[in-house]
């Protein structure tokens, strides 16, 4: 007998069903929003079997939702994951992530090009926690190899570096965590899976703030945690929570009980039930939305973004221009290697004016929103310095690729002549 190979759907079919059924109850067919806080038990025994992880079931919605639940098993499908839990934020998704992996004293190895949001997370209050970043260069590989140490747990980096335009190798880096036995954890939010599949180059959790490109529509925030089923969390015993007896679930070993999903099972029954981030599921249903145009809006804003690229490449008041989808660019090999789709809708670029020019080109835009954030179907512009990393030493802002005179732009999905034209006119006064 010969086995029929199983058949798996595409990634368009994926993200506008994977997860989902009509509602078993009423038929539905777009899914409900579960806006509740609890769920009845059938029985006392039930109630037990749910407490105890004997069974899978609603308890309260802070530790699961059924529309959360729908959102998990999607951005799991797409990513290629075992399973994911959905948080209320990207900083949450990081949070349960590294809580459920260290212990305080422990390290993790971090790139030091980071959202800047994350390099404060990392610095200050993890710090407090006890856990310390150590910060490592995504363009000198060694400097990870160099950064492991007996306390090292995990190593860390984006898959598309925000503020975008830097595509870091996440096979190589795979291979450092690998020798160090720590999991690679690649935060996928500016290249989603639709560009960037981490676990194919050998990541061992993805996470993502659904905030930006997943979502995509500015309207909510929202956090996800993936887990790539890969990591032996037993070996060692490195991981204390997935390999030693939880006592308040009468002596479970979740990394024996619940194999290659252990992880997102430990972020969920311990991180996210005492820490308590949950994802409203008013805004998993958003989300969810927003993820079933994924691989449309995506390759839009990687079509826009290059043409934009291309016209600020060419204009006079612009010193440069880091789009990896410009031959030329220092990381075009690698958006190839990784990112052939796309490089993405969010980069930077420099103006010869500086700072005050910064400053007077998101006063002058029209199309696009001066804000923080990307990911959105709109233009977004943002100058890094006086906002996003205002925080940070003048050193850190230019080590983290925010320097005085740098301009971030979340290309939206709208015309692409419409974007350059406001582009255009602002930079009159730039
Ligand atoms: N990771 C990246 C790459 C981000 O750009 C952001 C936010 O900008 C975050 C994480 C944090 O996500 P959130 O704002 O949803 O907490």
């Amino acid at each position: 007998m010969t086995d029929t190979p199983q058949y798996s759907p595409g990634f368009a079919t994926l993200a506008v069903h994977a997860g989902a059924q009509p509602d078993p109850t009423t038929k539905a067919r777009a899914t409900p929003i579960y806006q509740t806080t609890s769920f009845v038990f059938d029985d006392v025994d039930h109630a037990a079997s749910l407490f105890g992880l004997k069974a899978f079931g609603n308890i309260y919605t802070r530790i699961g939702n059924p529309t959360n639940a729908v959102l998990e098993e999607r951005v799991a499908a797409l990513e290629g994951g075992t399973a994911a839990l959905a948080v209320a934020s990207g900083h949450a998704a990081q949070l349960l992530t590294f809580q459920t992996l260290l212990s305080p004293g422990d390290e993790f190895i971090a790139a030091r090009k980071l959202y800047g949001g994350s390099i404060n997370q990392f610095n200050h209050a993890f710090k407090s926690f006890g856990w310390n970043v150590v910060w490592a260069d995504s363009d000198d590989l060694a400097s990870f190899e160099r950064a492991v140490s007996p306390r090292t747990k995990a190593i860390f980096i984006e898959s598309i570096a925000n503020p975008g335009g830097i595509v870091t190798d996440i096979a190589a880096i795979a291979k450092i965590a690998k020798r160090a036995g720590v999991p690679l954890i690649v935060d996928n939010t500016l290249a989603t899976p639709y560009l960037i599949r981490p676990f194919e180059h050998g990541a061992d959790i993805v996470i993502h703030s659904a905030t930006k490109f997943l979502g995509g529509h500015g309207n909510s925030i929202g956090g996800v945690i993936v887990d790539g089923g890969s990591f032996d969390w037993l070996r060692e015993g490195r991981y204390p929570f997935l390999s030693q007896p939880r006592p308040e679930y009468e002596g479970i070993v979740i990394g024996e009980t619940f194999g290659n999903f252990a992880f997102a099972i430990a972020a969920r029954v311990l991180g996210l039930r005492d820490l308590g981030p949950a994802l409203s599921p008013f805004n998993a249903f958003l989300i969810l939305t927003g993820i079933e145009t994924l691989p449309l809006r995506i390759q839009r804003h990687c079509d826009n973004a290059l043409a934009v690229a291309q016209f600020l490449a060419e204009h006079p008041k612009v010193s440069w221009v880091s789009y990896p989808g410009l031959p030329g660019d220092r990381y075009y090999n690698l958006a190839r290697q990784y990112a052939p789709k796309g490089a993405g809708g969010v980069f930077t670029f420099g103006l010869k004016g500086g700072y005050e020019a910064g400053v007077a080109l998101v006063s002058g835009v029209k199309l696009f929103s001066h804000l923080a954030n990307i990911g959105d179907t709109r233009s977004l512009i943002i100058h890094p310095a006086s906002t996003t990393h205002r925080q940070l030493a003048d050193e850190q802002k230019t080590l983290a690729g925010a320097g005085p005179d740098v301009v971030r732009l979340s290309v939206g999905i709208e015309d692409a002549a419409d974007i350059i034209a406001d582009l255009e006119q602002a930079l009159k006064s730039a």
